[in-house]
């Protein structure tokens, strides 16, 4: 029989050779075929740091344990409606990327649309672009193939839980990731496997049937009594499909335009704006292991901090980046936008953050369903007139008058001042006035959500809203979730 053991503990540096005699001495039971499924860090004493590891494995003996549950992903089986055209898929980032795996597993053929450059040309772009500060608007760090996980820290963690996500890590492994990042706990690839993983999935999706194009930006749909018809692309050519995947994410502004002047139901949706911190690594690995030195076998330390504002606001830390490094991320032309990210070896001098504070649709200058783009762009322009990126120590910022703050929100600028001596609480040093702040993080989620029912379709048949840029993921795995159970709705309703 195959059980499941939780709580085996391990000293940093001990090997995890030492599982099976742990798991003998706790059950008396010789085992064998074993496998990490879980691996975490108790650093809660700082004199008694632990790995602590859930183990699946092979017993003869019977025990008094959960069995293993089965792990491999079911496809969902077809529906009886004969699909007439080719799914497409608009938008190849991990939502994209997933939706269109699954369906050209099951033999659907899909057709993706990446409105950036394949993945070679799109880090030449993106490399030019952080160098001389000319930016390219079709192939950036939000746009391109893998979209804005690419250039990404390359986190897989997810605050959802579902059974999809063991498969997306699977296929990332297949892909040519570390298996480790089946069992961490907080699972990460970095931006250079990311590149090469990203390349090989699309590669497979070829082989199975089916196409991905890039420099195609979907500019228009076509709607014909309320349902789906066909998708303009770049403006002169046009794809006859019944059942489009609108994987967009947050940053295809002219394509959220494009879908108000449609009339597609949308929402405003509330999201965050702020900066991104940085301080030495080794400064939170002392804060958070006590012995720095420890930071070599348990890998550089995190944080993740959170403050309540007298305001009310809620000022955050958000997609931390141990030995990362602060990034420009813009799209478009005269704005200027941060965010952070990291290679495997997480190897870098410095630990990055977003310092985030949330933004309510109250916040918006009008009732268009737009209104939150405005904001963003509000405020990535004065950034990039501030300084393209404006930047200063956390000690000039609190002292007030600093081109970061003129490219924030008043309320924004208070709630991060109150909320500072309290983070710094919670980490020694977080408030040191040493600490660098870049602006503007602006990015962190979608200011619209597209509106679809419980058959992920919007109101227009056939159109399916998915992802983080339609309002229903946050991060790279719960967008590859989201593109995994659009796929399902599609082949559970039609078959080939
Ligand atoms: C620098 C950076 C670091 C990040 N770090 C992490 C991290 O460590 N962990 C994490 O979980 N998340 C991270 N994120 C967030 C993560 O990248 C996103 O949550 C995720 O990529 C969203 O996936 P998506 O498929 O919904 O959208 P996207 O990844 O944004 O993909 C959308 C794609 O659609 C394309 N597109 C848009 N409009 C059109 C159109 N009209 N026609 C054709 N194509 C179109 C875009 O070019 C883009 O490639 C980071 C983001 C950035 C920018």
């Amino acid at each position: 029989m195959y059980y499941r053991i939780n709580q085996i503990k391990l000293k940093p540096g001990q090997p995890v050779s030492r599982i099976p005699d742990i798991i003998k001495k706790k059950t008396g039971a010789e085992i064998s075929d074993w496998v990490i499924r879980r691996e975490s860090i108790d650093a809660r004493r700082k004199d008694n740091i632990s790995l602590v590891y859930t183990v699946d494995f092979e017993s003869e003996k019977k025990l008094k344990l959960p069995l293993a549950p089965e792990l491999a992903y079911e496809h969902v089986q077809p529906g009886s409606i004969k699909i007439d055209h080719r799914p497409v898929i608009v938008g190849f980032g991990p939502c994209g990327i997933f939706a269109a795996l699954i369906l050209a597993q099951q033999g659907y053929k899909p057709v993706v649309l990446e409105r950036g450059r394949a993945m070679k040309q799109r880090v030449a772009d993106v490399e030019h672009f952080w160098k001389t500060g000319e930016l390219d608007e079709v192939s950036n760090v939000q746009f391109g193939e893998g979209g804005a996980g690419t250039f990404s820290d390359g986190k897989l963690t997810t605050g959802i839980k579902d059974p999809r996500i063991r498969h997306i890590l699977q296929t990332f492994v297949d892909a040519g990731a570390d298996p480790k990042i089946l069992y961490k706990q907080k699972p990460h690839i970095g931006t250079d496997v990311l590149r090469e993983v990203v390349v090989n999935i699309r590669n497979q999706i070829i082989e199975l049937g089916g196409e991905v194009r890039f420099e195609s930006r979907v500019t228009d749909l076509i709607i014909e009594d309320g349902a789906v018809k066909a998708v303009e692309v770049n403006g002169n050519e046009v794809i006859e499909t019944n059942h489009v995947i609108l994987a967009l994410g947050h940053s295809s502004r002219d394509t959220f335009r494009m879908m108000k002047k449609r009339e597609l139901p949308m929402e405003q949706k509330q999201f965050s704006i702020g900066v991104r911190i940085e301080h030495p690594q080794v400064w939170i690995d002392k804060a958070q292991y006590g012995d720095p030195e420890l930071a070599k076998v348990l890998g550089p330390a995190e944080y993740k901090l959170n403050h309540h504002c007298e305001n009310g606001r809620g000022v955050y830390t958000f997609c931390m980046c141990q030995g990362g490094e602060v990034i420009m991320s813009a799209s478009s032309e005269g704005m200027t936008v941060t965010n952070g990210m990291s290679y495997s070896a997480r190897d870098g001098e410095y630990a990055n953050s977003a310092l985030l504070v949330d933004v309510r649709t109250s916040d918006f200058d009008s009732d268009d369903v737009l209104a939150g783009v405005d904001f963003q762009e509000k405020y990535e322009k004065l950034a990039y007139q501030n300084g393209n990126p404006p930047k200063c120590s956390w000690g000039e910022f609190s002292s007030g008058g600093t081109s970061v703050e003129a490219s924030l929100p008043e309320f924004a600028v208070q709630a991060m001042n109150e909320a500072m001596p309290y983070l710094g609480r919670k980490l020694k040093g977080f408030d040191d006035p040493s600490a660098v702040l870049t602006a503007v993080e602006s990015r962190s989620s979608s200011p619209v959500r597209i509106i679809r029912d419980e058959s992920y379709q919007s109101e227009v048949k056939g159109l399916y809203p998915a992802g983080e840029g339609a309002g229903y993921a946050g991060g790279i795995t719960s967008a590859a979730v989201d593109g995994i159970r659009v796929a399902e709705a599609i082949i559970k309703e039609y078959c080939i």
